[in-house]
């Protein structure tokens, strides 16, 4: 089992139930250790930059206004297999077809407002922890 790093984000609609100490429980009771963190305001751009693989979606506009709606927490997950356990303690995408004891299942409002991001690639993990991170922001 590979030591992978993954990029989580902590989004508007659970900062402002002020669940971000449940979902920490959540990931760290994953065996995720939480090895960067910062609660941050998106701009508008910062947001679009971020989702850029998805400004095709009909969806795009709606969630880039979303993510800039309000703070979120980015953080830096480390463990074993971090990306595909993080996903797995997330939930699926739609809160409605998430598992039991699932973040999303517990806490997401809907399909957008769905509580955390989560990495899906190794590929992506890197692109997302650098644009969120420097190399000395993240203790291990
Ligand atoms: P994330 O990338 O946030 O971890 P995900 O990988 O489960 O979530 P993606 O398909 O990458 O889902 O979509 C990115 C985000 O866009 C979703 O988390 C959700 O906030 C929003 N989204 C996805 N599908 C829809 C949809 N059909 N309607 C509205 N918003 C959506
Ligand atoms: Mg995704």
């Amino acid at each position: 089992m590979a030591v992978e790093r993954t990029l989580s984000i902590i989004k508007p609609d659970a900062t402002r139930r002020n669940l971000t100490g449940k979902i920490n429980a959540c990931l760290e009771d994953a065996g995720l250790r939480i090895v960067a963190q910062k609660r941050i305001l998106l701009t508008r751009e910062r947001a679009e930059g971020f989702y850029a693989v998805h400004k095709e979606r009909p969806f795009f506009d709606d969630l880039c206004d979303f993510m800039s709606s309000g703070p979120v927490v980015v953080q830096v997950l480390e463990g074993g297999d971090a990306i595909a356990r993080n996903r797995q303690v997330m939930g699926a995408t739609n809160p409605e077809e998430a598992d039991e004891g699932t973040i999303r299942k517990r806490f997401a409002e809907n399909i957008e407002a769905n509580s955390v991001h989560g990495s899906d690639s190794p590929e992506n993990a890197a692109f997302e922890i650098a644009y969120f991170f420097d190399d000395g922001e993240i203790v291990g």
